[in-house]
């Protein structure tokens, strides 16, 4: 990569191996299972006995997953959120991650700044960076993660039957509306100014800087029957453990959690279809017999993020969101969905 030297860029230009050593130097995060992390062709990683590796990776492309301006502080957070909440709907620990950054130009406060956002969260849960690459061309960010997880007591897609409960943690539809929030040709905007204080910033602060829910999903193992992290929107994330168990759910749209901030600035009808198909949540959809719920629900609210009954798996072959007379929520589409 080349060097700096145009005056009219007003950040420092450096080289590919320099700024690897910014990203090192901020993310190489101390473990004793890194055997060899950043620096050679390839990181050497120890596996605990007994369990399995649980991989999962995710890319965040510039104008299609965050708005083109996001500060590169909340994208190197939300590319390890989202990435951990993969983690956490299997009820996998984190441990290592490798990075694919590709950067329209070697910006070094950009990447300090990206790599800073990215060790913030990965020093809550001791997740190292053990290696990646870094190429020129569209911002593009893909991150893999690694965690560990006893293979008899990962949670799956498959599993849920009918009769089960369906939960959510957290709230729902804050980063949808966060997203809303950010658009300058929305009327609803104007009504979130007007809302509490610190409502629009709440709600952008939930688009940007998602909580995975990896102690949730800890506390899920051999409790949850089947379980997913919300990405795309509850109704399409739901409707895929649905097909994975061969079963279909009914959601009560009242039912619904919802954060102070999103009551106040949305009436119910507006609010329902952000929580049902807005995308970026990140909290964990999963079901349970009935008679599990109310232990499940203690040791979530123990484990600091509780968790609502939303509804139940039926024989059906489709998710349903009915209002509170029992009739169908009209929702323009399922969730986010890529090529559509
Ligand atoms: P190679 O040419 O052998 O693939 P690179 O020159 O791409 O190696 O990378 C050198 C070292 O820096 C490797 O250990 C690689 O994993 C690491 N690395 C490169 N880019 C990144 C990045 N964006 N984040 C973390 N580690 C990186
Ligand atoms: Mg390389």
């Amino acid at each position: 990569m080349a060097r700096g030297g145009n005056a009219l860029k007003l950040a420092p230009l450096v080289a590919e191996f320099d700024l690897i050593d910014l990203i090192r130097a901020r993310c190489a995060i101390a473990r004793e299972d890194v055997r060899l992390g950043i620096g050679d062709d390839a990181a050497l990683l120890a596996v605990p006995l007994g369990q399995a590796l649980a991989v999962s990776t995710d890319t965040l492309v510039a104008g299609v997953h965050f708005p083109q301006g996001t500060k590169s502080y909340d994208l190197g957070w939300k590319a390890l959120a989202v990435n951990l909440s993969d983690l956490a709907a299997m009820g996998a620990t984190p441990a290592w991650a490798t990075l694919a950054l590709t950067l329209p130009q070697a910006d070094a406060r950009w990447v300090e700044e990206f790599a800073d956002g990215f060790a913030a969260l990965a020093r809550e849960f001791k997740l190292s960076l053990v290696g990646g690459d870094t190429t020129m061309g569209p911002l593009t960010i893909t991150l893999t993660v690694h965690g560990f997880v006893n293979e008899a007591a990962a949670l799956r897609r498959a599993g849920a039957r009918v009769g089960d409960a369906v939960f959510v943690t957290g709230t729902l539809g804050d980063a949808a509306a966060g997203l809303r929030c950010l658009d300058k040709n929305d009327a609803a905007a104007d009504r979130l100014l007007a809302t509490p204080p610190g409502s629009r910033e709440f709600l952008i602060e939930r688009l940007n800087r998602p909580t995975p829910r990896v102690a949730q999903g800890l506390a899920l193992r051999g409790q949850a029957s089947a379980c997913i992290d919300i990405s795309d929107g509850l109704v399409a994330d739901l409707a895929h453990v649905c097909a994975a168990s061969g079963v279909g759910a009914e959601i009560d749209a009242a039912e619904l959690p919802s954060s102070p901030a999103l009551l106040g600035a949305f009436d119910a009808d507006a609010r329902h279809v952000l929580q049902a198909t807005g995308g970026d949540d990140y909290e964990l959809c999963f079901t349970a017999p009935e008679s599990a719920a109310s232990r499940l629900l203690g040791d979530l609210a123990r484990s600091g993020c509780g968790a609502t009954r939303i509804g139940r798996i039926v024989a059906a072959a489709d998710v349903r969101v009915r209002d509170a007379q029992g009739n169908d929520l009209v929702l323009p589409r399922r969730g986010w969905e890529h090529f559509a």
